[in-house]
């Protein structure tokens, strides 16, 4: 069997960072102490919805700690930014992820990944009773992996028996007067929370749905709106790694976020969420091998967020210097459009239309227009997305066009259409439909001389 080059190249790095040893398989909540330390798995999902894995990827072991950007982007889901944001901070408190990082005054925990925020952020999940919460938390880990998940009833049952330091956050969050549910039914829900039953490919699917802005690319539905996901991501970013974060943003430059039960996911956005199984934990509760094999590959493939973006594709695909429509016109018609002066210059663009993209392109512009009354035609059907600021700039653009006394038709797809930005020039839904309206309004202006 050929392996493809992605697999391959996951295979060889789990190869490598499979001899590391060092690390301790967490004990704290008993039942995760009988993990196998050696089991060591690695799964990424591409933005194309391939899922590639190596080693024990298809073992399940639980969420743990990994659940929590999860259930914040549900918060901020069901109760919006501010109101989630009054409730638990986010800021990187530079703690263990079982500190005590309560705000001076208003006791709001540091941020959502720490337990305390953890706590606090499953409490704000809208419900009418505890086991309403945990299946809606159930319902949402699982859309967000693509596969229907479930509980591991003994971890779960382990961790309630053994979790007094996470009902101590939750009674000490309640008398500081940021947490209004009751501590015991609160922490308990979180412990169902953690005890979510995952592979690393479930994993993965899962950080590539954050990647990919809230679309899960394997099953294709929108789990989550795209701001959600770019805050949860930015808090993974800055909160994920606990008392690591700021070295884990020098080293590795990714969001990740990191689970007791050795669980470890980063996203890189646009590209792959990729995920890694490994029990034995660093000193700050890091799965070791996952920290290694995340840091080689963050390298190896330039995934660090800082590094300037390279821009894939070009957005000019073609200018074309003399377009005509297929609409029929007479003999007389055809002469008046052979005009030089009744030119129509098509200029096509593709993709995301970014800044810098926009600027080469309305660049590319003023470098072939045609002279006045000609027509311009920007082909913009083959643009996936304009963002406000570069849309404002295009309108703009049009406008100062139209005031040198050019035609200007636009093409873009059905959804830009209906945009408030989208007001000078005539716009419409095909280059064709856009020529031939020049056509038509050159030929308004009178006979040809
Ligand atoms: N359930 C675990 C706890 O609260 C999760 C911690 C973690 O994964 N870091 O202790």
């Amino acid at each position: 069997m050929v392996m493809d080059p992605v697999t391959q190249s996951l295979t060889e790095l789990h190869r490598r960072v499979s001899a590391l040893r060092g690390g301790e398989v967490a004990a704290y909540i008993p039942k995760l102490a009988q993990a196998d330390p050696e089991d060591f798995g690695i799964a990424l999902t591409s933005m194309a919805g391939r899922t590639y894995q190596v080693g024990k990827s298809e073992t399940r072991f639980t969420i743990q700690s990994v659940s929590k950007p999860f259930v914040y982007a549900l918060a901020l889901t069901d109760l919006g930014p501010d109101e989630v944001l009054k409730r638990v901070g986010a800021e990187p408190s530079g703690e263990a992820f079982n500190a005590i990082s309560l705000e001076p005054g208003t006791g709001r925990p540091a941020n959502p990944m720490v337990n305390a925020g953890a706590i606090a952020t499953t409490a704000l999940v809208r419900a009418g009773s505890p086991a309403e919460r945990s299946r809606r938390i159930l319902d949402w880990l699982s859309a967000f992996a693509g596969r229907r998940l479930d509980h591991d009833e003994e971890v779960y049952a382990s961790e309630s028996a053994s979790g007094d330091r996470n009902r101590a956050l939750a009674y000490l969050m309640r008398s500081a007067g940021s947490l209004e549910d009751d501590p015991h039914e609160v922490t308990d829900t979180y412990f169902r929370q953690c005890a979510v039953r995952v592979t690393a490919a479930d994993l993965s699917i899962m950080a590539a749905t954050l990647a990919k802005g809230g679309l899960n690319p394997v099953t294709g539905q929108r789990v989550v709106a795209k701001d959600v996901a770019v805050r949860t991501l930015a808090v993974m970013a800055t909160c994920g790694m606990y008392n690591g974060a700021g070295q884990w943003l020098l080293n590795v430059g990714l969001p990740a976020k990191s689970g007791v039960a050795g669980g470890l996911i980063a996203a890189s956005p646009g590209r792959f969420g990729v995920a890694l199984y490994s029990p034995p934990l660093d000193a700050e509760g890091n799965s070791v091998r996952g920290v290694a094999a995340l840091t080689e590959m963050s390298e190896r493939f330039a995934l660090h967020l800082m590094h300037v973006p390279v821009h894939l594709t070009s957005t000019v695909t073609e200018t074309v210097t003399a377009a005509r429509s297929s609409r029929a016109r007479s003999a007389a018609e055809t002469e008046a459009l052979e005009q030089d002066d009744r030119r129509i210059v098509v200029i096509g663009a593709q993709g995301e239309l970014e800044f810098t993209e926009t600027e080469q392109f309305l660049t590319e512009v003023m470098s072939v227009l045609p002279t006045a009354p000609g027509g311009l035609v920007l082909d913009l059907t083959a643009v996936t997305g304009i963002s406000p600021g570069p849309a404002t700039m295009l309108a703009a653009a049009v406008a100062n066009l139209e005031q040198r006394g050019l035609l200007v038709a636009v093409a873009v797809q059905q959804p830009f259409l209906d945009r408030a930005e989208c007001r000078p020039g005539a716009w419409t839904t095909t280059r064709d439909a856009a020529v031939a309206w020049c056509e038509d309004r050159l030929l308004e202006r009178g006979a040809p001389r």
